[in-house]
């Protein structure tokens, strides 16, 4: 994914303080590369990049962040752009009954989709559901949405095959206002193939009934030819809103970035299994990180973006240039930063990869309580001594242990911990949080 491929890039893009189209040049390609192998359309992803670039170009690089960061910041905005922030919920504001018509090519999981968003609005919402085939050309079309049904236990329209799609839909909205249902979901017929015939009927349904959601089911599955569908769709019917299913077998959600970008319409809901409990809302950010395969690291960049404290950072750049190294005096002001930007924990849970799983198993409070103890020993030094721990004599660390109210071993645990911590330091470059990112992502 995107992160495997900007990885290094975000590590050796360096040095500038403002993107410029010669320097986002490679990531733009890896962008590209990300979102084909995602299996977005190509002219969706000629689109997104020729967007993304604009978006980059002359944006200054803001605080500690690397120019890595700051483009993966810009990749983030377009995608936000394109796929909205939150989810959409279901439009249910209607004079009962809500008319959920679905739409989309045979197979692609309409029926399915039904049973499991019946048992949505039944359970979670209180809904009162009736739900009706007009896939009058397969009996056992019919058949499977009778025992979905059956299964969430909703009510089931009973049509005959040998009538009119048409007006087993109107009859069942009839039968659904007297009964007082507050949601009618209405099947209807596959398509193995964009056909005129039958775009035609659905759309004399969708004339008939009036729904106040018309929802396009697509199988992720297609990928890029998931485009042409949507659009053929999106021309014939005004659709509300898109489900896409089978999104447990694609990880690479290309689909959803393509669909969107051709009807610009909501993705609602995502299918993530053939069982009726697999369904779930859809959330444009998760899946930018699901193609971004970033965690919350975006997340964590906005977080420097806030809080970083950009003199300390410079002072401290500085100081490791000189080499004179990076002493507790600096351990210090790099916590209180910390603390800023939201505490060692909230950090730790925002960076990607092991230690953001990591960060789940620890206890609650303890990394904050550790931080609190290494920040009070240091307090408890004096300004040379912080400057120069290997000064620090036993005598004066019995003082600093009782200063800060913790045993001597625990004062010589913490020095031996920094010292090592101190190495890594040196390997950077430059100080400051930004390299302490640069680090937690590899
Ligand atoms: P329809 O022709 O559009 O009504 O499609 P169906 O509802 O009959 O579904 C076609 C196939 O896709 C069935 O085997 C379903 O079990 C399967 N299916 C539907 N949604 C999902 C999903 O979200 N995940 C998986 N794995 N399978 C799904
Ligand atoms: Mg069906």
């Amino acid at each position: 994914n995107l992160s495997s491929r900007l990885g290094h890039l975000v590590k050796t893009m360096r040095g500038h303080s403002r993107l410029t189209e010669d320097n986002i040049k490679d990531a733009l390609r890896e962008v590209r590369m990300a979102l084909l192998e995602a299996d977005v359309a190509l002219p969706v992803v000629k689109d997104f990049v020729a967007n993304v670039k604009e978006k980059a170009m002359g944006q200054e690089v803001l605080g500690s962040l690397t120019p890595g960061q700051a483009f993966i910041g810009v990749v983030n905005d377009s995608l936000t752009d394109l796929m909205g922030k939150q989810n959409d919920a279901l439009n249910l504001a209607a004079v009962p009954p809500a008319i959920i018509l679905m739409a989309g090519l045979q197979g692609a999981g309409k029926t399915t989709t039904i049973g499991k968003l019946s048992r949505l609005l039944k359970t979670e919402h209180k809904k009162k559901v009736l739900v009706v085939s007009a896939d009058v050309y397969r009996p056992a079309a019919i058949e499977q949405l009778r025992l979905l049904a059956e299964q969430v236990e909703v009510e089931f329209y009973n049509s005959n095959s040998w009538e009119d799609p048409v007006q087993i839909a109107l009859d069942a909205k009839e039968y659904a206002k007297k009964h007082f249902f507050d949601v009618l979901m209405v099947d209807t017929a596959g398509r193995l193939a964009i056909d005129e015939v039958l775009m035609e009927e659905i759309q004399k349904i969708h004339a008939a009934i009036n729904p106040i959601e018309t929802l396009f089911v697509v199988d992720a599955m297609q990928g890029q030819d998931a485009v042409n569908t949507a659009k053929a769709f999106d021309d014939a019917l005004p659709l509300t809103g898109i489900i896409l299913t089978k999104m447990d077998g694609d990880a690479r959600g290309g689909a959803a970035l393509s669909v969107r970008h051709v009807t610009g319409k909501p993705i609602k809901f995502i299918g993530v299994g053939e069982k009726v409990t697999g369904l779930e809302p859809f959330h444009p950010d998760r899946l930018a990180s699901r193609i971004l395969g970033m965690g919350d690291v975006l997340t964590l960049i906005e977080d420097v973006q806030k809080g970083i404290d950009q003199e300390t950072a410079a002072e401290m750049a500085k100081k490791l240039h000189k080499g004179k190294g990076f002493d507790l005096n600096d351990f210090k002001a790099q916590i209180v930063q910390m603390r800023k930007m939201g505490g060692i924990e909230s950090l730790m849970a925002k960076m990607p990869g092991q230690i953001g799983e990591m960060s789940k198993h620890v206890p609650e409070g303890t990394a904050e309580r550790a931080m609190g103890q290494v920040e009070a020993i240091i307090n408890s030094m004096t300004a040379k001594e912080r400057a120069n721990p290997a000064l620090i004599k036993a005598s004066r660390k019995r003082r600093i242990a009782m200063g800060s109210g913790v045993t001597v071993q625990e004062v010589n645990k913490m020095l031996k911990q920094f010292e090592q911590s101190q190495k890594v330091m040196k390997q950077f470059s430059k100080g400051g949080m930004g390299k302490m990112l640069k680090m937690a992502k590899g």
